[in-house]
């Protein structure tokens, strides 16, 4: 047992619909509980998509446990059958089902429908959501590729972009911008699976020279069975950021085969970065944390295109660990491996960072702590599925990641005028950036960092106020910092000279 109160991956079954809701002609039948078409919601109102997932719940309730659940089951695939007429079908289980051990692979077996089954074995108890998704990708692309040779004389230059999916973070404008950014490198991108491909286009993946993998949590084991069945190679460089960019762009050309451009750069976040206006970005703490993938991403972005200095780096996809821990080594921060928010929660006090980019849960924590934080990867709320045209990916995810993370941030000018007047009635500790929501109330108090117990720290008057002076979101731990220090040397009460001492010696 673990209590929880937020998770930042549904079950593994939540995966699976994710890859049939980015499909056309899959659809699903869950044996599940009644109550668990809750997970429709996820489709209908955070990503907003006009109709339902293609997915056949079986609903059971007390009363059938008691009767055969494997005939409710095997009923709801021939219905589901019978009135989406899909190309393929996907059965599966969800937690409670699976300890109904009513095995669904093995019950759609003896179904005499006129349709592929794909049977999906997702262990709920061991396994998450992106597990769920990349599971069922690969068991659907093993399904309908089949293990014929491939064609003779495939073009070097066409290649499929394999991950994006239905609820994925910014995955619909992603798509676009490196489809566009491909075809005018003369790339020809024959399938994008599993976001708007059909069965019938999975079968056709091996008809492309080679990969590109833009989600490797869902796609990776998809691309390497490609890779070792098929012969196909794949990219696996992210394309998000300018440099991640143009790393891409030269690896996709020389598997194409095609000449190698220089100096290309169509990004705006590398002029915007470097005119003066950004000088006070130079050096910020910030504390990334997310999917692998996009926590890899924005780390480097951060630390090479923003100038950013990375205090805290981490992910809550075990899977993917040893990628953080390997970026994390080259900022000289230990990776946070972690699906436990609290853990989060502390590790972002513990790093006192001047800017949190993260998900959701992120954004919560930091509302608490009163951090700027800026939305980099899932899970997150439904104004991450904006209406506006918002990729991360490519040259224009650039432009669009600078103005995100710079939006929180409060603004040269109005940072020293904080320093200098700081009890201003409308420049103050207390004030939010005045670019920020001015109707809105004011933030919750930061939480007060005291000595550890047993340590009873008196300040006096100066020393107060002279700690007034250490902007609020490091002030916190200025004020643990000096009082452990004074309890260190014996110093009591704490004067300003402790103050200054005890930054001395912490800058050590
Ligand atoms: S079966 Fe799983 S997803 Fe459904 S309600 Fe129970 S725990 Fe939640």
């Amino acid at each position: 047992m673990k209590l929880s109160m937020w998770t930042y991956e549904g079950p593994p079954h939540v995966g699976a619909m994710r890859i049939a809701a980015s499909m056309q002609g899959v659809h699903y039948v869950l044996h599940a509980p009644q109550g668990d078409t809750y997970a429709d919601l996820l489709f209908t109102m955070i990503e907003r998509r006009p109709s339902r997932p293609p997915v056949t719940y079986t609903t059971f309730q007390a009363r059938d446990l008691a009767g055969s659940t494997a005939d409710v089951f095997k009923n709801a695939c021939r219905e589901a059958v019978a009135r989406f007429k899909p190309d393929a079908l996907l059965v599966g289980a969800s937690c409670t089902a699976e300890l109904l051990q009513d095995d669904p692979g093995g019950l759609a077996r003896t179904l005499d429908v006129p349709v592929p089954v794909v049977p999906l074995e997702l262990p709920s108890y061991q396994k998450k959501e992106n597990w769920g998704a990349a599971e069922t990708f690969y068991r659907l692309v093993r399904a309908f590729v089949g293990r014929s040779p491939r064609p003779e004389n495939i073009p070097a230059n066409s290649c499929n972009i394999l991950g994006p999916t239905s609820l994925g973070f910014r995955c619909r404008d992603d798509v676009t911008e490196i489809v566009r950014l491909l075809t005018d490198e003369g790339l020809d991108v024959r399938v994008v699976a599993p976001l708007g491909a059909t069965p019938a286009d999975l079968a056709r993946l091996p008809e492309a020279a080679f990969n590109i993998v833009l989600y490797p949590e869902i796609a990776d084991v998809t691309a390497r069975w490609l890779k070792t069945a098929h012969g196909m190679p794949f990219v696996s460089t992210i394309p998000i950021g300018v440099g991640a960019t143009e790393q891409f762009l030269a690896e996709v050309r020389a598997l194409a085969g095609l000449p190698v451009r220089e100096g290309l750069r169509r990004d705006r976040l590398t002029w915007y970065s470097r005119s003066i206006d950004s000088n006070y970005l130079t050096n910020k703490r910030v504390f990334i944390f997310g999917d692998a993938t996009h926590a890899i991403a924005a780390a480097r972005i951060a630390s090479e295109e923003l100038g950013f200095r990375v205090c805290g780096l981490g992910t809550y996809m075990r899977e993917f660990a040893r990628d953080v821990r390997d970026a994390a080594a080259k900022y000289g921060v230990e990776a946070l491996i972690s699906d436990d928010h609290l853990e989060v929660e502390a590790a972002i006090v513990a790093a006192r960072p001047e800017l949190v980019l993260g998900t959701q849960m992120e954004r919560h924590i930091a509302k608490r702590l009163r951090v700027p934080c800026a939305v980099i990867s899932a899970p997150t709320h439904v104004q991450d599925f904006p209406a506006r045209y918002s990729p991360q990916m490519g040259f224009e995810g650039a432009n669009v990641i600078f103005d995100s993370w710079v939006h929180p941030l409060m603004m040269g000018l109005e940072e020293h005028l904080l320093q200098m007047f700081r009890d201003d009635f409308e420049f103050n500790d207390g004030a939010a950036a005045s670019h920020l929501h001015p109707q809105a109330p004011k933030p919750a108090a930061a939480p007060v960092e005291t000595a550890p117990a047993g340590v009873i720290a008196t300040w006096t008057l100066e020393a107060e106020r002279e700690l007034q002076k250490v902007p609020f979101f490091v002030r916190g731990k200025a004020r643990r910092n000096t009082e452990l220090f004074a309890q260190g040397k014996g110093i009591h009460p704490i004067t300003v000279e402790t103050l200054y001492d005890a930054k001395a010696h912490f800058a050590r």
